[in-house]
């Protein structure tokens, strides 16, 4: 198995939150863009069987032939799964709706919740020289987040800035703190980000205070405001880093990655 202990192999971060339409698949097609305008090379694993980083990522249904399914229940050579994109220096490993029967086929399975934490230390795994890995995962707490959870070495919390934002956070960290007692003992709360911030909303603003004073650092202070070029960019297929660079959305996922990194030296 290869050692994905840091500083040597890529940080594993989970894009993790079981609230639907919070931001994750957004925040993991647009972080790993803005790792990848810095220079870092970064996998992208679509673990949400609804496939929405894939198609904003523009890989076409019929070129899903190796998905996230496969990783996790065959054996099958990496080079089959890990797929390229439009940008240089961003793999992906796409899903389809495949993966929505994997939670009941792992269920006899004993080694269920470690498939991706052991497909992803393949030694294979060393040839793609990857710095980043980002998974984005699907809107529950099923098994494929929990191997999420259990293969990455820490977890990136969308929290969209509304009503009831920090409701399913207890919820969350209940099932991080289970992780950690039964697979994983050093997973990381790597942030929170807030999503989707309006800054003349009021409702925003104290969302932001309480997130601020409840959780203190672990809110990354980089905000992603709500940004109508964000919300086009995946019907073009592309991140808005791409599709309209100078936006406010793409500046802001810019200001998370900068962030990120600085927090990972
Ligand atoms: P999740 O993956 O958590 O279900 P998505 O990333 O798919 O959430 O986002 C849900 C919806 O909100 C999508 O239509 C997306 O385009 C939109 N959205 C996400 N972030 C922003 C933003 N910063 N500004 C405007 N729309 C956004
Ligand atoms: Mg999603």
């Amino acid at each position: 198995m290869s050692d994905l202990s840091r500083p040597n192999g890529p940080k594993i971060i989970a894009v993790a939150n079981q609230k639907g339409g919070v931001g994750k698949t957004t925040t993991a097609i647009n972080l790993a863009a803005a790792l990848v305008e810095e220079g870092k090379r970064v996998l992208l694993v679509d673990l949400d069987p609804q496939g929405n980083a894939s198609t904003g990522l523009g890989i076409e249904l019929e070129d899903r032939v190796y998905t996230t399914y496969e990783l996790l229940l065959e054996d099958i050579d990496l080079d089959e799964v890990i797929q390229d994109t439009d940008y240089q220096g961003l793999l992906i490993v796409p899903a389809t709706v495949d993966l929505s029967s994997a939670d009941i086929e792992l269920i006899s399975n004993e080694k269920r919740s470690f498939l991706l934490h052991d497909a992803l230390r393949q030694t294979q795994m060393d040839r793609y020289e990857l710095d980043y890995i980002l998974i984005d995962c699907p809107p529950s707490l099923n098994l494929l987040t929990v191997n999420a959870m259990i293969a990455s070495h820490s977890i990136l919390v969308p929290l969209q800035s509304e009503f009831f934002a920090l409701e399913g956070l207890s919820q969350l960290m209940m099932t991080i703190r289970e992780v950690r007692q039964t697979g994983n003992k050093d997973l990381r709360i790597e942030g929170v980000v807030l999503t989707m911030y309006d800054k003349r909303n009021n409702l925003s603003q104290q969302v932001e205070q309480d997130a601020r004073s409840n959780l203190g650092d672990l809110v990354f202070e980089t905000m992603i405001p709500r940004n109508v070029r964000v919300s086009e960019a995946p019907s073009y297929a592309m991140p808005v880093l791409a599709y309209d660079p100078q936006s406010k959305g793409a500046e802001a996922y810019r200001d998370l990655a900068k962030e990120l990194i600085k927090n990972n030296v």
